[in-house]
């Protein structure tokens, strides 16, 4: 599979960062600059989006569906919208499966993510009882992205290259997956030229996905905390390693960007002043997780294993038996207490507000929340 060198990707990140090879850890992006706590490192938009949401709610889904009142998201943009206020796809089987929240989401949206390949594609998936009824649910999700990936090899075949060019090979763990999709995605109809991928290719795009994609979020609630709405894949973004003590965090604003071109753009700003050539890291899950809960995810979803200087602590601790999970750590105390949101059901991290005029806020802003607070005294 091809793989961007580093020189070709430089171009495209901004100038206050640098990629380069970490010594054990393969590429990562260092400070080109010195970097100030708030500043926006990275905005960008994504390579593709997909609805984290199932094809079909299970058996309820028409009583769902006849209940107007309940929220749905544009299809193009994902802010909330009403389908009685959008637009629905006129080809979609139902008007609630395919809605968008203007005239210009529409016609973007048909045009480019919901073509008529993908509406054909997914009204089939809708009615294929193997996918519905015989599989988890997270299977039509897979199912969802890689209709929204395929669909880009055939609108927007560089998009797609810059897609397969991210890391991730294909996992053991995605190939009973791969092939169950494999066998439903050979069903479809395809434009000429185009055939089905292999089970190679999708078990490839499934690693890439669980490695690299990003959650654009659901409101935060005190008693849910929050889930996902959809998902997109960055393709700079993805250049960010891993730290459970980070120095930069990610935030989205879903449904408070007014432009709804720009509202599934992530955005990366610094949580610290960093010095030039130090590496910029965020953490791919909230950084209140414990030890053990860290450790499993970063092996199920991403592939490795985290030895920075906060598991480095808390598996020394487990070895003691005096616990991972209690971050009783100074180097972590000190990070947990400044930059880690105490809101019930939180756990997001807080970064400073950018700086205006070259000027430091002292206003931080929780990036799973969206609270803000005063920032904390040292
Ligand atoms: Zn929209
Ligand atoms: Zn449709
Ligand atoms: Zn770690
Ligand atoms: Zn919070």
């Amino acid at each position: 599979m091809e793989q961007n060198t580093a020189e070709n990707w430089q171009e495209c990140i901004p100038g206050s960062l640098k990629l380069v090879e970490i010594e054990g850890k393969g590429r990562g992006l260092v400070a080109s600059e010195p970097l100030k706590g708030g500043q926006v490192v990275l905005q960008e938009s994504p390579i593709l989006t997909f609805s984290a949401f199932p094809l079909k709610h299970g058996r309820n889904d028409e009583e769902k569906a006849a209940n107007a009142s309940s929220t749905y998201y544009c299809s193009h943009c994902y802010r909330q919208c009403m389908v009685s206020e959008g637009f629905s796809c006129p080809s979609c089987s139902h008007p609630s499966h395919t809605v968008f929240c203007s005239y210009k989401c529409l016609s973007s949206g048909l045009s480019k993510i919901h073509t008529p390949w993908v509406c054909d594609a997914l009204r089939q998936f809708r009615h294929c009882s193997l996918l519905l009824d015989h599989q988890p649910e997270e299977r039509q999700v897979q199912a969802r992205y890689l209709v929204a990936a395929y669909n880009l090899a055939i609108t927007s075949p560089s998009t797609f290259k810059t897609l397969l060019s991210l890391h991730g090979e294909g996992r053991q763990k995605d190939v009973d997956s791969a092939m169950f999709l494999h066998s439903i995605i050979s069903s479809l109809s395809f434009p000429d030229g185009f055939s089905a991928p292999s089970v190679e290719t999708i078990a490839a795009l499934l690693d890439k996905e669980s490695c690299n994609s990003f959650s654009l979020m659901e409101p935060y609630s005190v008693n849910g905390g929050r889930s996902a709405r959809a998902y997109g894949l960055y393709k700079n973004a993805s250049s960010f390693n891993h730290d459970c003590l980070p120095n930069a965090c990610r935030f989205d604003y879903l449904d408070s960007i007014k432009d709804d071109k720009n509202s599934t753009d992530l955005v990366i700003r610094m949580i610290q002043d960093v010095p030039p050539g130090k590496e910029i890291c965020i953490s791919y899950f909230r950084v209140g997780l414990s030890y053990c809960e860290r450790k499993q995810r970063l092996l199920d979803y991403f592939g490795f294993a985290c030895f920075c200087d906060r598991c480095k602590v808390d598996e020394s601790n487990d070895k003691d038996g005096s616990g991972g999970a209690d971050d009783d750590d100074d180097d972590d105390s000190t990070f947990i207490a400044k930059y880690m949101c105490e809101r019930e059901n939180c756990g997001g991290t807080l970064a400073p507000l950018p700086p205006s005029n070259g000027n430091p806020f002292n206003i931080m802003e929780c990036n799973f929340c969206g609270m803000l607070s005063k920032q904390k005294q040292e």
